[in-house]
């Protein structure tokens, strides 16, 4: 049988947990209340998804056998609103979230998301500072949407890009997308000052590994940061194989072989990149060289920094990208003008958070989700 043929079984809305435990149970907390979770993991980031759909079928992430003609996405109804999303947000940013990261499926294809960032773009931190705005995007519609992220309020755009060779990069994204488009994309973001633009690129060993040089030399001086990622076995759908996953320790050592690097510090807490600057002829940090980032996400867990919540486009609260129950936080808005359900289920959520799955991964058995499967990448957002 072949490693994808995995039947799906819709998880999305079905036995979904829902914080109404939580909210008998909790003795509510002021909307200022600085939260941790049970690991003493502050609440820092929050990753919206705001489309489950995405024009790319990316093997990785939204295999074409399972996301075919026939697949179901959410209906629109279930979608949340703009003010949905900005109400939830905000009572977030209240609870220490700083960063906010728009993504999906594909975000850009969600219709008007400027007016989105619009209203992100306006919330205040309780210090009274702007948030760190910020998207995920195959690049795809970049070029022509750029300007108006910008004036929309976006701060900057991380773009997925895999290979540089058309054909390598045509076949991992399933679809025959060209990769001239995707470079024109990140000229325009950077062009209207989207920047530092990050380019993210999942290495899938054997598939694009050949990749990895000509990419760094492409971006280095560039401005552009690329960073590698190892290949997750996140969601149900990919097949992924152990195997099939480059150790960042080694994408590091084959650049470095041709372009010596140095390690940096990391530039905020919890990043989840490990930094290398391009170093010049005395072994220093080449600044205008720049730098590359690893995110090695399955050969070494950074669960023990993790301040990232995750919110499906349908309004379930995620506490980590490998969960498989969601909670319902659109049920307790909807219909409900006034946000204290929401606050306190916020905070008892944030404060029973026990996740670390990839610290865990080698130790559990195969399946840990007690029947539930885990939700999709391109649903939950990455
Ligand atoms: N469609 C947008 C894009 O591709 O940038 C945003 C959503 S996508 C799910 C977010 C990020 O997750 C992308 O950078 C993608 O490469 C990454 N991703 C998806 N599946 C992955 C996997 N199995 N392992 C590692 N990264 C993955
Ligand atoms: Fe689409 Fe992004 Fe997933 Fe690729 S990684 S299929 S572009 S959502
Ligand atoms: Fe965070 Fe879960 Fe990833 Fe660990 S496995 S870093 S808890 S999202």
């Amino acid at each position: 049988m072949s490693e994808r043929t995995i039947p799906l079984i819709d998880q999305r809305s079905s036995d979904l947990a829902t914080p109404a435990a939580a909210l008998q149970a909790h003795s509510r907390l002021g909307a200022r209340g600085l939260l941790a979770d049970t690991l003493g993991r502050p609440l820092r980031d929050l990753r919206i998804s705001v489309t489950d759909r995405c024009n790319f079928r990316c093997s990785y992430c939204m295999p074409k056998e399972i996301f075919d003609k026939d697949y179901t996405y959410l209906p629109h109804a279930e979608l949340l609103s703009f003010e949905e999303i900005t109400r939830i947000a905000r009572v977030f940013v209240a609870h220490g979230v700083q960063k906010i990261r728009l993504t999906g499926g594909e975000p850009l294809l969600r219709k008007n998301l400027e007016r989105l960032i619009e209203q992100l773009a306006q919330l205040r931190t309780p210090e009274g500072l702007p948030l760190d705005l910020t998207l995920t995007t195959n690049g795809s519609l970049l070029a022509r949407k750029a300007r108006a992220l910008k004036d929309a309020g976006l701060q900057r755009v991380t773009v997925s890009l895999d290979g540089l060779d058309d054909a390598v990069f045509r076949k991992m994204n399933d679809v025959d997308f060209p990769v001239a488009d995707v470079l024109a994309g990140i000229q325009a973001a950077q062009d209207v000052g989207l920047g530092p633009v990050k380019v993210n690129m999942v290495v899938k060993n054997g598939t694009n590994t050949h990749e990895i040089l000509p990419m760094a030399h492409h971006f280095k001086g560039t401005g552009v940061v690329l960073r590698l990622i190892e290949y997750m076995d996140v969601g149900a759908t990919n097949g992924w194989r152990m195997d099939e996953v480059l150790p960042s320790a080694e994408v590091v050592k084959r650049i470095h072989a041709e372009l010596p690097l140095v390690q940096l510090d990391p530039s905020v807490a919890g990043e989840t990149a490990e930094r290398w600057g391009y170093a010049n002829a005395a072994g220093q940090h080449d600044q205008a060289a720049g730098e590359i980032g690893v995110i090695s996400s399955v050969t070494q867990a950074f669960c023990a920094d993790c301040n990232r919540a995750r919110l499906s486009t349908e309004g379930k609260l995620f506490m980590c990208l490998f969960a498989s129950r969601g909670y319902d936080l659109r049920a307790l808005i909807r219909g409900n003008p006034i946000d204290d359900d929401l606050t306190s289920a916020v905070a008892h959520i944030w404060q029973g958070r026990t996740d670390r799955y990839s610290e865990l991964r080698s130790t559990l058995p195969a399946d840990t989700s007690g029947g539930a499967r885990r939700v999709e990448m391109s649903y939950i957002g990455g």
